[in-house]
């Protein structure tokens, strides 16, 4: 199945990690008029372990950092066409300049956003200490399961950076699966703490995007 890495969606030409409003809505309205089913997370894992048949075209929508314009520029066009989607957050900047706020956070939760970790602050994780990457990666879930009463065992690792530290304290604490930056369609063949995923560049074409969707 693809899963799409979204960041940022607003306005900066030059960075490819912000995709303007209208090509993400251009891209939204692309999966609905070609029978794409984004898939909630929870729906996307019981598919991947083969416990649930997978519906027409399935994909997953995942936003990384938890940036503010992700509320005023994603949220809309996800609820027009009841698209359901996946956030990573870093609860420690949650409410810093950019960043979404928690009140924001649980209204993207209800209105069918699963919320889970991607770090306190946004580490390089290898450069840390064990102790350090299991308190980044330990409390990012802790505060996300007690703001949001939500289980958040799923998470993704920032700059896509990890060791081997980084998946025995992951493993210890009982996530489930975690996702990469390495690029390509989510297979069950992927070790559970090493999933794919394809990037969203802001400064591709609709018909770019569409390709690499496309490409297992
Ligand atoms: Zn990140």
């Amino acid at each position: 199945m693809p899963v799409l890495n979204y960041h940022s969606i607003g306005h900066d030409p030059g960075n490819s990690l912000v995709l303007a409003p209208d090509k993400f809505a251009a891209q939204m309205s692309y999966l609905a008029e070609h029978g794409f089913t984004p898939l909630s997370l929870t729906e996307f894992i019981l598919i991947l372990e083969k416990k649930k048949p997978a519906p027409p075209k399935p994909v997953l929508l995942t936003f990384d950092d938890g940036y503010e314009d992700n509320f005023e520029h994603a949220m809309p066009v996800l609820q027009k066409h009841q698209f359901p989607a996946t956030l990573f957050m870093s609860p420690g900047v949650a409410g810093q300049d950019g960043y979404l706020n928690w009140e924001q956070v649980k209204q993207m939760h209800e209105s069918g956003w699963d919320i889970q970790p991607h770090g306190m602050t946004h580490p390089h994780l290898p450069k840390l200490s064990p102790e350090k990457q299991k308190e980044e990666i330990t409390e990012a879930r802790r505060l996300i399961e007690e703001k949001l009463g939500t289980k958040a065992d799923v998470f993704c690792y920032p700059y896509g950076e990890f060791n081997k530290t980084t998946l025995s304290v992951l493993e210890e604490a009982g996530f489930r699966y975690a996702f990469t930056i390495r690029q390509g369609w989510t297979t069950s063949a992927q070790p559970p703490l090493e999933l794919k995923r394809i990037y969203v560049n802001g400064k591709e074409r609709l018909s770019e995007w569409v390709r690499r969707l496309s490409k297992p």
